[in-house]
């Protein structure tokens, strides 16, 4: 007997473990859910203690007993557990003041295998992929999950198809190409992609980690917020700052923190969580700011691909999540991301993809409106990895012209940079010449 299993997040229903993603009764969606009690009720060293997790490798396994993983399970990877880390300087430029001391990050921009938080719910999902008896796994994808599906895929043996929007970075097409899956380029954005898997789901046993695995993958995102309450030495932060794209991620992080307060893990205690989506692809955020409690679909327009997704499978929990706590969802234009990409870069020293970017734009603009103060513990959630998105940064950095291999050389440049930068001052010593003379 297992401890979880799907129920129906409208009418309750429970539809038992198998690869199943909406109710037949009313058509809403399916999600995971535990038998607490008797995950408490566990004695004889079994209970789930703050020691007994901490004792266990630093990886997303340590929290077992709270995802959907299949008797016998053993995991290959070593996925998540990734750095949480104070950013004083990040927080002085976001908020104007040195007192917002207590902004984190955390860093899946270095995720275990492929540098996204995508990683964490690949890993749940073909954990019952296998279970399940599938031989071949695939996704709809706007990049990152590609890549993981490809990884993993290559990892566990299994077969991979993975269908993308034709326009997309070319690193994470080649990022999901190394790893021998099979990629077909879709002519078309993300949701036409996507209502294509549903179909092709239909017709192939094929297990589509977010199509008929959706509720098993999307447990996988808790773990984000299991390692954030753990490493802030088991508790809870003020706000959470999240990137969306079909939603999912924020209202897991809220269930994780959820879970860990039911469990007696830590202090009960209510968390703001803010979403974060581009201007040009920004339907929970719209929302949100309009006081709706539905989606209107858009049709993308953003150098943040990985978030675009017009039509959110998860928009609608996405919003009850932001609203229920006492949150707000901001958007970013994007010339706005590629100045937050640089800034988190320049004050951190993390260099991350255009999500990032989005989520560190959103920030800026909620401790601007007052609905983040400084003094609050603020997680920003940093999901990728710059270096799959340095197209859009081209041309932002011109290519210096090379010089010889000698010091002389070396010194007249040094000589000539310095002269440039200190342009501006000559130009204000000048202008102030003239007012004097005038
Ligand atoms: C997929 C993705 C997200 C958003 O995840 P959802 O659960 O679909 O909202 C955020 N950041 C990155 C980098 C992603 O790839
Ligand atoms: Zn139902």
């Amino acid at each position: 007997m297992s401890h979880y299993e799907l129920r129906c997040r409208e009418c309750g229903r429970t539809w038992g473990n198998q690869p199943r993603s909406i109710c037949d009764d009313c058509f809403s969606p399916l999600e995971v859910v535990y038998d607490y009690g008797a995950l408490r009720a566990q004695t004889n060293g079994n209970a789930l203690t703050r020691e007994r997790i901490s004792q266990r490798s630093p990886n997303m396994w340590r929290y077992a007993e709270l995802l959907p993983l299949p008797q016998g399970f053993q995991p290959r990877l070593p996925v998540g557990f990734t750095p949480l880390f104070n950013a004083p300087h990040l927080a002085e430029r976001l908020s104007g003041t040195a007192a917002a001391a207590n902004l984190y990050i955390k860093n899946d921009a270095v995720c275990l295998p492929t540098l996204s938080f995508k990683d964490r719910v690949v890993a749940v999902a073909l954990a019952n992929a296998r279970a399940f008896g599938f031989d071949t796994v695939s996704c709809s994808s706007t990049g990152n999950l590609a890549n993981a599906v490809a990884a993993h895929a290559a990892r566990e043996g299994l077969k991979a198809w993975i269908f993308i929007p034709a326009d997309l970075e070319p690193a994470k097409i080649l990022g999901t190409n190394v790893f021998g899956a099979k990629v077909v380029r879709i002519a078309g954005n993300y949701d036409q992609v996507n209502r294509l898997c549903s179909q092709i789901a239909d017709e192939h046993h094929w297990g589509f980690v977010n199509v008929n695995l959706r509720p098993y993958y999307a447990e996988g995102s808790k773990t984000v917020g299991f390692e954030i309450a753990e490493q802030l030495g088991w508790r809870l932060p003020d706000n959470v700052v999240c990137p969306m794209a079909g939603g999912s991620l924020i209202t897991k992080i809220k269930k994780a923190f959820d879970e860990l307060i039911k469990l007696g893990l830590v202090e009960p205690k209510e968390v703001k969580f803010f979403g974060a989506q581009a201007t040009g692809c920004s339907p929970i955020s719209t929302a949100v700011k309009t006081g709706s409690s539905e989606i209107e679909p858009q049709k993308p327009n953003t150098i943040a691909r990985s978030l675009a997704i017009g039509n959110p499978a998860d928009g609608h929990y996405a919003i009850k999540t932001i609203k229920g706590t006492g949150g707000w969802s901001e958007d970013v234009s994007d010339p706005e991301v590629i100045d937050s990409i640089r800034l988190l870069a320049e004050t951190e020293g993390i260099f991350t993809e255009t999500a990032g970017g989005v989520t560190v734009g959103c920030a800026g603009k909620l401790y601007r409106q007052d609905r983040i103060l400084p003094e609050e513990t603020t997680v920003l959630c940093v999901t990728g990895n710059g270096l799959k998105t340095t197209d859009v940064l081209a041309g932002v950095y011109r290519t210096e012209r090379p010089i010889a291999a000698k010091l002389g050389e070396f010194e007249s440049y040094l000589q000539q940079t310095l002269d440039v930068a200190e342009v501006p001052e000559a130009i204000r010593a000048a202008d102030e010449a003239v007012q004097v003379g005038a």
